[in-house]
């Protein structure tokens, strides 16, 4: 695929004035999202389920809350802003009864509509906004007079206007000041769950822990090798997110560096190689998307198990002990 241009791809927030937008969930991108787009010229209301507990920070914020149907059903655009495990169920009993011709469903995260969990009527339109931050850096950075990132794509488009809507919801939120990249429901989910797993979470904690098992079993201090392998990883992401992997490399010793060329391709080699694929095809055909979603349904035994051996790991007795030094934490 060709790498598309980023920047404010000629929207404005004029669709938006007016528009009654229901945004479902107070978390994180949805508390962001409620005040942004009123900022913005919207008309917003908060649905939540009864006895949530954010109902009351979102009064507090200003804003007009009612149940999930109440809200759905009084809106012309809803914004589906609940953890994804949960969405299909709201979905069916609250908000898709309430879906008439031209409104349009908004998603942060396109996982339920690429693996039909959720299926939208044909009279709607269906779109994604995803600002490439959490929810409350997309809430500073509007009010600092910025933005962060966006992607958006479009589902389904039954008005002719999903994709002059999707950009003007963008720019609402403030995306537009920093940029938005246009893309598919498929291509932000595949690549969200293969980061996720392959690289931001689930590579970075194999590796953190491979490496700190390494020292310790060849007899080091489980501080020196939580220091090392850990505590110090900081500084390295840190560089790099200002100034790429070889801004990074300019900043680290000579030996690091050097050691870094040699070294890292002996680490990640051809059978991580080769496991990134399979993971990449379990995520591209919905194998992973089919075994998380019953595990979710299914009461999450494997999942809690697997937490409790997470936090048991020897890096977290060492780290919770080492990090009680660190004042600025
Ligand atoms: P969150 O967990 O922060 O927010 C959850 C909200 O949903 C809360 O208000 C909670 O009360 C409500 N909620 C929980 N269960 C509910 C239920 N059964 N019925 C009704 N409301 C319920 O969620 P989030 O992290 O903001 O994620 C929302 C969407 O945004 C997801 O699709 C996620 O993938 C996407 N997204 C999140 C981020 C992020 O940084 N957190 C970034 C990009 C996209
Ligand atoms: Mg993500």
């Amino acid at each position: 695929m060709s790498e598309a241009t980023m920047g404010s791809n000629g929207a404005s927030t004029e669709l938006l004035q007016g528009r009654s937008v229901a945004v479902i969930g107070y978390g994180s991108q949805g508390h962001a999202h409620a005040l942004n787009l009123r900022d913005s010229g919207a008309d917003v209301v908060v649905g939540l389920y009864d006895g949530s507990s954010s109902a009351e920070k979102a009064r507090a914020d200003g804003l007009r809350v009612a149940s999930v149907a109440e809200a759905a059903d009084g809106a012309n655009v809803v914004s589906v802003l609940i953890p994804d495990t949960v969405q299909r169920d709201v979905y069916e009993a609250d908000i898709e009864p309430f879906l008439e011709t031209g409104d349009t469903l908004v998603f942060a995260h396109g996982f339920n509509v690429h693996y039909n969990e959720i299926v939208p009527p044909d009279h709607t339109d269906v779109i994604l906004i995803a600002p490439k931050s959490p929810g409350n850096r997309v809430r500073e950075e509007f009010v600092a007079g910025r933005g962060v990132p966006a992607l958006y794509a479009v589902h389904q488009d039954s008005t002719g206007n999903a994709t002059e809507f999707a950009k003007a919801y963008a720019a609402g939120l403030g995306c537009t000041r920093a940029g938005i990249l246009e893309t598919t429901f498929a291509a932000e989910t595949e690549t969200d769950l293969f980061g996720e797993q392959a690289v931001l979470c689930g590579g970075f904690t194999a590796l953190v822990q491979a490496g700190f098992e390494t020292l310790v079993e060849a007899g080091y201090d489980p501080a020196l090798a939580y220091f090392e392998c850990l505590h110090e990883l900081k500084l390295i992401v840190d560089l790099a997110y200002k100034h790429g992997i070889q801004g990074m490399r300019r900043e680290v010793s000579d030996t690091a560096e050097y050691g870094d060329y040699v070294s890292g391709p002996r680490v990640v080699g051809e059978a991580s190689r080769a496991a990134m694929k399979e993971i990449l095809a379990e995520v591209q055909s919905g194998a992973f998307a089919r075994q998380w979603i019953d595990e979710a349904r299914g009461g999450q035994a494997c999942f809690d198990r697997m937490r409790v051996d997470g936090a048991e790991h020897p890096i977290e007795v060492v780290g919770k002990k080492l990090r009680a030094h660190m004042a600025w934490l």
